[in-house]
């Protein structure tokens, strides 16, 4: 009795798993889904906005409510977003975003996911996270997340995961540089830390552990913080990714042929890190960027620098005698 019992349970697990793989779970059947993951099922979609390069769908009538987006001017708004930001990327880069095969347009679908976006796979949506976008809180977000969505598809379409796979670490500059196009593209960020994590903590390593919050390097690297960013710095970077198929070494060909040896590059960045990263001239085009709730995260950063060089200054003589 108790294994008969115990082999329904393992069935009616392999029927549901089937189910959510197959994404063919009716909307009356789907009590089990309250908790969801990325990789969980897609509800139906019922709307649907065509623009130049996007087909966005969203519901308002899902059996998970937490899907649902009544509001359509909010989907509206999200288009414009992304097709600013697809235009601004053509610009620089030459080159259009990733569409999956036989597609020319990249779909975008609105659901409740545990992230704000997600646009993995390659060949997969691009999906943003409805709770977030309907959150009068979290309104801040829907422009840099855009970007930042859209920007993973530029990478595809410099063939990362579409052509090739670089050694790991490699967050540093896939999540690094995708948070420099909400900055690129709109002067803000959809998360403080991808700005100022570097500068509260100068001892993480920049390669294993930066991730997302690589984002001032990718700045110092094309001198935004300059009177005169060379923001072309950063096609060249995926020009050379697209032949090495590694970003270590995209980074040391295009830093070597611009500012000389590697090693004293980030040597200088490292510097910066502890003191006056932006203490560049005041009308440089990165010198105000925002948060998701409209702070000017540069002028945290330079706040905290000073604090932190004058803490340095009025506490290094007494702990240098007591240390050596
Ligand atoms: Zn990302």
């Amino acid at each position: 009795m108790k294994f008969s019992r115990l082999g329904a349970a393992i069935l009616l697990l392999i029927a549901m798993n089937m189910v959510v793989c197959t994404g063919m779970l009716q909307p009356s059947a789907m009590v089990y889904a309250q908790e969801r993951a990325v990789d969980d099922e897609i509800p139906p979609f019922e709307n649907r906005l065509e623009t130049d390069h996007f087909v966005l769908k969203w519901t308002n009538k899902s059996y998970h409510p937490r899907d649902d987006i009544k509001d359509p001017e909010i989907i509206k708004e999200t288009a414009e977003y992304l097709e600013e930001a697809w235009a601004k990327y053509m610009d620089l880069f030459g080159r259009a975003p990733y569409t999956a095969p036989g597609k020319n347009k990249v779909e975008v679908i609105f659901r409740d996911i545990d992230c704000y976006g997600v646009a993995d796979p390659p060949d997969g949506p691009i999906q943003f996270s409805s709770t977030a976008w309907v959150d009068k809180k979290t309104k801040g977000i829907r422009r840099p997340t855009s970007a930042h969505e859209l920007f993973h598809k530029l990478q595809y379409a410099y063939g990362f995961k579409t052509k090739w796979r670089p050694p790991k670490p490699y967050k540093w500059f896939t999540e690094g540089t995708a948070a420099w196009s909400e900055v690129y593209v709109w002067g803000m960020v959809s998360r403080t830390e991808k700005i100022d994590e570097l500068f509260k903590d100068t001892n993480m390593d920049f390669f294993y552990e930066a991730e997302d919050t690589a984002m001032p390097f990718w700045i110092y690297f094309v001198q935004g913080n300059q009177e005169h960013p060379n923001n072309q710095l950063m096609r060249k970077f995926f020009e050379a990714c697209e032949r090495l198929h590694d970003g270590h070494l995209a980074l040391q060909e295009v830093v070597e042929e611009t500012y000389g040896p590697i090693d004293r590059f980030l040597d200088d960045f490292a510097k910066a890190r502890k003191t006056g990263f932006w203490g560049g001239p005041c009308d440089a085009p990165y010198k105000s960027i925002l948060g998701p709730e409209g702070t000017d995260l540069v002028a945290e950063v330079k706040d905290l620098q000073r604090k932190l060089s004058g803490s340095r200054k009025a506490t290094s003589f007494p702990f240098e005698i007591r240390n050596f």
